[in-house]
């Protein structure tokens, strides 16, 4: 059957999915009625109209600025560093956290791209914040991004640069870090500078 096995295909791709995953969800589709079908397809077709990247963050949002960067109850002094928009709503949804965040896309290799380094000094130019957490994922050995941001964090005047303490799985992702761990995290946060 060939427009199933062209769906089992396409979702043995997404992220935690094999093979037999991808099979038992694409007959639990094969067991959906057309409309239940047309309804995700469309969900799946719109996914991406109309968001933006916001131009003072780098969180993806229906506005720009984004709701955070607009929000006037958020602590404007603090800066929160992230690699990507998954850890930002990792936080967000955590609710342990009340500042303004920058998200830093894809790293080259390990390290911050050119745009990437000047998108996050404008960023820290314009907010002036107290404190800068990094929080990247943390890596083994060599976490070149870590020093990287460091060194700009520094030559922008940022007086006080924490990052966020272990706890989180080396080599691992903050994405996956429930959220107890991601609040130890946070809190036992160190002072680098
Ligand atoms: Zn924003």
């Amino acid at each position: 059957m060939e427009p199933l096995d062209n769906l089992v295909n396409v979702l043995k791709k997404f992220p935690g999915l094999g093979i037999k995953s991808a099979r038992r969800i694409a007959y639990y589709l094969m067991r959906q009625d057309d409309s239940e079908l047309e309804r995700i397809g469309s969900l799946v077709a719109g996914l991406k109209k109309g968001l933006h990247t916001c131009s003072k963050c780098g969180n993806i949002s229906l506005k720009d600025p984004c709701n955070i960067c607009q929000d006037p109850l958020r602590d404007k002094d603090t800066l929160c560093i992230v690699e990507d928009v998954e850890a930002l709503s990792v936080f967000e949804q955590a609710g342990i956290y009340n500042g303004l965040y920058h998200v830093l896309g894809k790293l080259s290799g390990d390290d911050l791209t050119e745009e990437s380094a000047e998108f996050l000094r404008q960023h820290i130019d314009e907010m002036k914040p107290e404190e800068a957490i990094i929080a990247t994922n943390p890596r083994a050995e060599g976490d070149i991004a870590y020093y990287t941001l460091t060194d700009i964090l520094q030559e922008c005047g940022v007086s006080k640069i924490t990052r966020l303490a272990y706890g989180l799985p080396l080599g691992g992702s903050i994405e996956f870090a429930d959220r107890l761990t991601l609040h130890m995290a946070l809190e036992g946060r160190r002072r680098v500078t």
